[in-house]
């Protein structure tokens, strides 16, 4: 086997700790690797490839690295290149690689290559008929890449979609109805979609033995990043390029699969032992992206809530930081200039803007960060996600305000009523849409307050040169802003994670248990983004259409701010989330002892001061809180550990005005695990009911 690597074996192996030169050096196959964040995982994947090739065990040429965004691909393929690898690895995404095969199939072939559907909403419209055509196309599009994405034929969607908890806009057979005349449509006039590319690669595998056999000596070393965000077609895709030969690693991390809503199947990950039974799983269990303060508090926020299985918890070795900081601002835009400022007093002489991004759980958040860094003369760089403008709902509005001839304000007023009408049963879709048509509103009221008459070509132009114009060059140096879902991966020194409400985290249509328990890996993906500091910041009160709105601080926030605050008091706030009191830290061995250091920036997470209440409480359950209180200070004083420790005031609160009259209804209670209902429940229903009788 010929090798083109100059790079001596032994050097790959430096900067690796035991368990990852065991990854990199492992002659087993399928090998898979799991470990959380931060954990070198993305650096054992490509030190592998480039160690297997120095030693002459793989011929870089026929190596195959899969990834999830091109972004990723790219990276991949510079970190070979920085090892020493001359040959090029293909490094892309499914879809990209995919394509790149059936091209090469048809040409062979002379087959003429089917055309790519780049409208497929516009194609949905047309096959709508009737009543279908008062919801928008987008909607059932969604629901059509879903079932594709988990191989699921629209003879069987309204059974596998009732069995995942889909809700389609309309009924689950009408909406099978249009998947198939969809299907119909597109062979007769030979389109193939983004889903196709995967699915035609995949049946072409398995009918034409000449293609298969190509493809599998072209690539005959599979390597896989971001494994838990597999969905089933890839997955089929991926067991098709392997064939019946042994050559996989794969790595992944259960804690953060963050699309299944999209497809995706984690338990692909989980049952890779059974899946392989001659296979290995290999975990890394350091941490080498977060400081020991915010990866303590990411990981109390996954082992603090019910349900998510966590597999180790990870231990810090960069040098300590500060407690990650918690800000109520009055309300968006307060927020955002507030965040602006942030990043300001955090850009030190000679740093760069690019150690910084702001993350955040929807796109319609953006438009209003940016504003905000415009203002402050902060170059940004919005990545990841498709503009606001390009967005199909904002290109429709912004047609139709263009053509109407009512004046400007009342056609913005009119956007704004039919944005405020939440229907409880929409889709993610509708929610998105309707988060998106709002920014737009609100871009609207910024421009109606500065411009004399307002006009909608005048807006339209106003909104060109605010959102992109001055965008700083794409190369330059500049603050991210980026979604949750699009940070996947990535790391910064200094991350700010803005909007952390109920409703954004977890998103409003995150209804169901595996919904929210989704949305909480989001926001672990978030956190464990950040490597010294995290600032979080929430608004008390947000416009949406005509609407101020008052916003609660994010659940998930709860758990979170206990464990910055048991930070602060040198406690394991894994040990709070579980209820339980072990007396050490957890981070790392350096930081048991000492106290970790806050630079001024403080959690003020929910803390109230004594004799205040939190607003969410009727002024009638005063009392019960107040004797709930008085209980935990007894209590704390007993077991000689903090306040929280026993329990934090928002479960007090929610104790108090959900007054649960069973250890079952007790349980129901956020904050209330098992542990802490078995150790106090007695007790609490017992001040419950004593207070409640009197
Ligand atoms: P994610 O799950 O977020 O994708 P990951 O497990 O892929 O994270 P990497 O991105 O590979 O983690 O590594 C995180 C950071 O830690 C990177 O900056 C990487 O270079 C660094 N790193 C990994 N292992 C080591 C090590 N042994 N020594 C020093 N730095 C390391
Ligand atoms: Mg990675």
């Amino acid at each position: 086997m010929s090798t083109v690597s100059v790079v001596e074996p032994d050097a790959l192996l430096d900067g690796l700790n035991n368990a990852q030169r065991l990854a990199v050096t492992s002659t087993t196959s399928p090998l898979c690797i799991l470990a959380g964040a931060g954990s070198g995982k993305t650096r054992v994947l490509t030190r592998r490839i480039a160690y297997r090739a120095a030693t002459g065990d793989l011929d870089p040429r026929h190596v195959l690295a899969l990834t999830f965004t091109r972004k990723a691909a790219g990276e991949l393929t510079a970190r070979l290149r920085s090892l020493g690898l001359r040959e090029q690895v293909a490094a892309g995404t499914f879809h990209s690689i995919a394509y790149a095969q059936l091209r090469t199939r048809w040409a062979e072939r002379s087959i003429t290559p089917p055309q790519l559907m780049t409208r497929k909403a516009g194609f949905v419209i047309g096959l709508l008929t009737g009543a279908e055509k008062s919801t928008p196309g987008i909607d059932f599009v969604s629901e059509i890449e879903w079932a594709k994405a988990r191989m699921v034929e629209p003879e069987d969607y309204p059974e596998a979609a009732k069995t995942a908890g889909r809700k389609p806009p309309i009924s689950y057979e009408a909406t099978a109805a249009i998947y198939a005349r969809y299907e119909d449509q597109r062979r007769q006039k030979r389109l193939i979609d983004f889903d196709d590319m995967l699915r035609v690669c995949h049946r072409d595998l398995l009918s034409d033995d000449g293609f298969a056999a190509s493809q599998r000596w072209r690539f005959a070393h599979l390597f896989v990043d971001e494994f838990q965000d597999v969905n089933p077609l890839q997955h089929a895709l991926l067991e098709a390029w392997r064939g019946d030969r042994p050559d996989l690693c794969i790595v992944g991390d259960p804690n953060q699969a963050i699309y299944s809503w999209n497809g995706a199947d984690p338990e692909l990950l989980h049952t890779f032992p059974e899946r392989f039974p001659d296979g290995e799983t290999i975990r890394l269990l350091d941490n080498y992206r977060s400081s020991p303060q915010i990866l303590a508090a990411a990981n109390a926020l996954l082992v603090g809530g019910r349900g998510v299985d966590h597999d180790g918890t990870q231990s810090a070795t960069r040098p300590d930081g500060a407690i990650p900081s918690i800000r109520e601002l009055p309300d968006e835009r307060a927020e955002a200039a507030a965040i602006a400022r942030a990043a300001r007093d955090h850009h030190g002489p000679g740093a760069r803007w690019s150690n910084q991004a702001v993350l955040v759980r929807t796109n319609a958040q953006l438009p209003i960060l940016e504003e905000a860094m415009k203002s402050a003369g902060i170059p940004f760089r919005v990545r990841g996600a498709t503009p606001l403008l390009d967005q199909p709902e904002i290109k429709v509005a912004l047609s139709e305000l263009r053509r109407t001839i009512r004046p400007f304000t009342d056609a913005i007023h009119d956007l704004a009523l039919s944005v405020d009408i939440e229907d409880e049963s929409e889709s993610d879709r509708a929610a998105e849409r309707r988060a998106n048509l709002d920014a737009l509103v609100q871009m609207a009221r910024d421009y109606i307050a500065i411009e004399t008459p307002p006009t909608a070509n005048g807006f339209f132009l106003w909104l060109t040169a605010t959102t992109r114009a001055d965008q700083p060059d794409p190369n330059g140096d500049a603050i991210e802003l980026l979604t949750f879902h699009a940070a996947k991966g990535l790391e910064w020194p200094i991350v700010h994670l803005a909007g952390l409400e109920q409703g954004y985290v977890p998103i409003g249509h995150a209804k169901t248990p595996g919904a929210w328990a989704e949305e909480r890996r989001l926001f672990y993906v978030a956190a464990t983004r950040a490597e010294r500091e995290l600032l979080c910041t929430w608004a008390k009160s947000r416009t949406f259409g005509e609407r101020s709105v008052p916003r609660e601080r994010s659940e998930f926030l709860d758990t979170y701010a206990t464990a910055c605050e048991a930070l602060e008091a040198g406690i394991d706030p894994i040990a709070v989330g579980n209820g339980t009191t072990a007396p050490h830290l957890a981070p790392t061995s350096g930081t048991r002892s000492s106290k970790p250091k806050a630079k001024g920036s403080k959690s003020s997470g929910g803390r109230k001061r004594p004799g205040s209440y939190p607003d969410s409480l009727e002024a009638t359950d005063h009392a019960l809180f107040d004797a709930l209180r008085a209980w935990r200070s007894e209590r704390a004083k007993s077991a000689d550990v903090p306040a929280f420790v026993v329990c934090n005031d928002h479960t007090l609160a929610e104790i108090a005005r959900q007054k649960p009259q069973t250890p079952v209804e007790l349980l129901r209670v956020y904050g209330m695990g098992e542990i802490k209902v078995s150790k106090f429940g007695g007790e609490l229903l017992t001040i419950i009911s004593g207070t409640l009788g009197s």
